[in-house]
């Protein structure tokens, strides 16, 4: 919902320290890779235009969904401008989703997707096939299933780093994909129990099986303030915070 949450007075949605207010999530990765420097988002929130304008964002080279929720996909529309961009070099923008985030994607963007659309600014972007491992611009991406309540949806790893949002469970078979990430981008929601999303205690355990050494917690409510639950914390993890960055060396970037 971000926070602060719509109507809410809380002591962290009313917090003074800037580390409280949370846009929604979504990833960034600028990608070096030999001389060549390419662009890659995962998911596109209502939030997007506000980060890409705070990031100084003046390309996409593609983007990976996790799943169809709005606080992951409604942002989409804020790529026109940079398609524009694409599309006069005859191109248009990857947007790499799981079959079912696809369909999602046709209907909510239905003027821009629709092969009889005819409205002139649409977004200039197209739909990819997730595979289990899709290579993007030098980065292969392993999908890896997770669970959001009965859904079962996309987590990513890359390399050393995995990306898993929204997850409220995580499958043995997901489990043998996660060997050897030391970083680790996980959701915790909060302390009290939600039907899709896990706790921060559920997290902490799943980075201690997993054994990661840096771990960062995303997508959180106002149930959690930043610096009280940092103290809290175990070494090696934290609560992330908007404008997080963070530097890895991706051994599998290959020209
Ligand atoms: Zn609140
Ligand atoms: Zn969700
Ligand atoms: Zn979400």
């Amino acid at each position: 919902m971000g926070v602060p949450t719509v109507g809410c007075d809380c002591s962290v949605c009313t917090s003074t320290d800037p580390h409280d207010r949370r846009l929604r999530p979504s990833v960034l990765l600028r990608v070096q890779n030999g001389g060549i420097a390419s662009i890659i988002v995962i998911d596109t929130g209502p939030d997007f235009r506000e980060q890409a304008l705070r990031s100084g964002l003046t390309r996409v080279d593609a983007v990976l969904y996790t799943h169809s929720h709005a606080d992951h996909i409604l942002g989409l529309d804020d790529l026109r401008p940079l398609s524009f961009a694409v599309a006069r070099q005859g191109g248009s923008i990857p947007l790499y989703a799981s079959d079912e985030t696809a369909d999602v994607l046709r209907r909510v963007y239905d003027y821009t997707f629709s092969p009889e659309a005819t409205y002139p600014n649409r977004a200039r972007v197209r739909i990819e096939p997730l595979q289990a491992r899709t290579r993007v611009h030098g980065v292969e991406f392993v999908r890896v299933p997770v669970l959001h309540g009965e859904q079962e949806i996309v987590g990513f790893r890359f390399g050393s780093v995995a990306y898993l949002t929204d997850v409220s469970f995580i499958p043995e078979s997901s489990f043998d994909l996660l060997h050897g990430v030391e970083c680790l981008i996980i959701s915790a929601l909060r302390h009290k129990p939600h039907p899709s999303h896990a706790t921060l205690d559920q997290a902490v355990g799943w980075a201690r099986r997993i054994g990661s050494r840096h771990t960062w917690f995303t997508h959180i409510a106002h149930d959690l303030g930043h610096a009280e639950t940092n103290r809290m914390l175990p070494e090696g993890m934290a609560l992330a915070h908007d404008g997080l960055s963070i530097s890895v060396h991706l051994e599998s970037v290959r020209s």
